[in-house]
């Protein structure tokens, strides 16, 4: 703080009243961080230009609150006090045997991507559906992972993983925090597209359709096909 007010007077000769401070108790000066608790900030990552206006038409009709809601730019000044660089998401665990869609392979599976939040099973630890769901905490500064290469025994295979509601990232290196347009690594490695193949694409999003494996775990009776409407929260596929 101090070192931000003397950034801040650098180069300015305050007059006698700007030299006048101002004296907050505790309690003034956290009713602001009270009032900050109905606040939630959230940071757009894209490469284009974000149309405000179909922004918050966008998160207004999602978040479909009773009361209303009023936007802010906080233009990239809150950002350096909020710390971004978490996120949970859910993955889907493809390909997996029917006897490993259980807790403990969620577990050590998710891991590899982050630190385990939840293993989407039943009251026994078991998973029904397509893919077994784990939601893990993931660092954006890093690569997506793509898979995990299980060895039971002798036999090796490839796990894939896709990712639910997955926002713009790199196809090139991976990361979430900006797409292959603006990619330092591709311009440091000197690499291109007609170079080198794209290692991430599209296809590590998951149908986001798919439903919670405890929900089809009590409704089984029917292998009817699930119909879920999936909203899709995703500000950027909607332009
Ligand atoms: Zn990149």
């Amino acid at each position: 703080m101090e070192e931000e007010i003397s950034l801040l007077c650098k180069g300015l000769k305050l007059t006698e009243e700007e030299q006048q401070e101002l004296h907050l108790t505790e309690e003034e000066f956290t009713l602001a961080q009270d009032i900050s608790n109905l606040y939630l900030v959230a940071l757009v990552i894209s490469d284009r230009d974000v149309n405000k206006g179909a922004f918050k038409a966008t998160m207004t009709r999602v978040w479909n609150t009773e009361g209303g809601i009023t936007f802010k730019d906080l233009g990239s000044l809150a950002f350096k006090d909020i710390d971004f660089s978490l996120e949970p998401f859910w993955i889907q665990l493809h390909d997996l045997p029917f006897a490993a869609m259980n807790i403990r392979m969620g577990e050590k599976l998710g891991s590899r991507a982050g630190k385990v939040i939840t293993v989407d099973v039943d009251e026994k630890g078991i998973a029904w559906g397509g893919a077994l769901r784990v939601k893990v905490m993931f660092d954006l500064s890093k690569s997506l992972i793509r898979g995990c290469v299980i060895n039971v025994g002798d036999a090796r295979s490839w796990i894939p993983y896709k990712y639910e509601r997955l926002p713009s990232f790199c196809y090139h290196c991976g990361i979430i925090l900006h797409t292959q347009l603006r990619c330092s690594r591709q311009a440091s490695d000197g690499s291109t597209q007609n170079t080198s193949p794209l290692q991430y694409g599209p296809w590590l999003r998951a149908d986001s359709a798919q439903k919670p494996s405890h929900y089809r775990a009590h409704s089984s009776s029917s292998e009817g096909k699930a119909t879920g409407s999936g909203r899709q929260a995703s500000f950027d596929e909607q332009g």
